[in-house]
């Protein structure tokens, strides 16, 4: 690791070096010229969000700039608490802000997801939030933004993180329909952005029979047709209360696909579910002992962070000479750039968890 005397260096462009133009605060890392924050955990006067999941899009800011995307995922889930003034920005669009320029670039996490490119006084920064560095045909793809400082998570920060192929692992739930026919498979997928990239890849892979959703998932999934996804025939897997059913499981489940967040699939909701097969897509069933503790039978490997390899790369991609990591494992990522001539240190942030793997 890198301490922040060595860090003094200006960087290809020659400008001020970001180091003496940012700092780490307790509300998260915060732009001095801009007087911005970029995903703050504590509501702020001014913050610039990168995308919707609940670690990066706190309530309570007074002003937001994000994606019109992203915005829209905020006031779905946050209400009041979304941001009181509102500031949409389009991928590309260049954005004073203070002493700053900013603009959003897309980061292929989830709708809407954006790295942050900050310039200011000749020098570029960008802010990744999260990110893959693989196709989704759910969001806009991520292309490495050319910077003197990268800050990247680090989810999947280590060598025994290599995400699979999406098809390979939509193949294999689509055989374990065929081969358990009566079983309802109910699969776990986060509610922003897992849920509607299955639903897509199923798609793709020509799965056109309806897909059923546990409520909580519905609202999220309307919000991403809403902005031209198509996910296709989407039914609710139970009838509610409004309608006299209250929450009854449908009869007509048995053989089909239900989706429901990682929460339910272990409770009671699942079980009235006609034999239900637990499966669940996320980074993490790489780790067979999480898939276990779950009571995950069909564990899908299906990551919304890039991997290993995609951290490594996309970080040489971007020409910075120095990486800043942060939302995950740090140390074995700060060496692997090290070793590529990469200046590369922590970014302590605490609060941050893992909604969205
Ligand atoms: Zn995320
Ligand atoms: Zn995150």
């Amino acid at each position: 690791m890198i301490d922040r005397a060595r860090r003094s260096a200006p960087g290809n462009s020659g400008g001020r070096h970001p180091a003496r133009w940012t700092e780490v605060r307790p509300e998260g890392l915060f732009v001095r010229p801009g007087g911005f924050f970029v995903d703050p955990l504590r509501p702020v006067e001014r913050a610039i969000v990168t995308h919707g999941h609940a670690d990066h899009a706190r309530p309570g800011h007074d002003r937001v700039l994000a994606t019109t995307e992203t915005l829209a995922v905020m006031r779905a889930r946050l209400g009041q608490g979304a941001g009181r003034r509102q500031q949409a920005a389009a991928y590309g669009e260049t954005i004073e802000v203070g002493e700053t320029r900013v603009t959003l670039l897309p980061a292929g996490h989830v709708l809407g997801s954006a790295q942050v490119l900050i310039e200011h006084e000749g020098a570029r920064l960008v802010c990744s939030g999260d990110y893959k560095d693989v196709a989704d045909p759910t969001c806009a793809a991520f292309a490495p933004v050319p910077c003197d400082v990268f800050v990247t998570e680090a989810t999947f920060a280590l060598p025994v993180f290599r995400h699979p192929e999406p098809a390979g692992e939509i193949a294999k739930l689509l055989d374990s329909r065929h081969l358990f026919t009566g079983r309802c498979h109910v699969v776990g997928a986060y509610a922003l952005g897992k849920a509607q990239r299955l639903i897509a890849e199923l798609r793709r892979a020509g799965y056109d029979r309806p897909i059923w959703l546990h409520g909580a998932l519905m609202p999220l999934c309307a919000l991403y047709e809403a902005h031209g996804v198509r996910l296709g025939d989407l039914r609710p897997a139970t009838i509610d209360v409004a309608a006299g059913g209250r929450g009854r499981v449908r009869a007509e489940l048995a053989g089909e696909i239900v989706l429901a967040p990682p929460s339910a699939i272990a409770d009671r909701w699942a079980r009235r579910l006609p034999d239900p097969l637990v499966a669940m897509a996320s980074g993490w069933m790489r780790v067979k002992q999480r898939a276990r503790q779950r009571g995950v039978e069909l564990p899908l490997v299906l990551s919304d962070h890039a991997d290993w390899d995609g951290l490594i790369a996309s970080c040489v991609a971007t020409g910075a000479q120095e990486v800043w990591i942060t939302h995950g494992r740090e140390e074995a990522l700060a060496r692997a750039l090290e070793v590529r001539g990469i200046e590369a240190r922590a970014l302590a942030m605490v609060g941050y968890e893992e909604e969205d793997a």
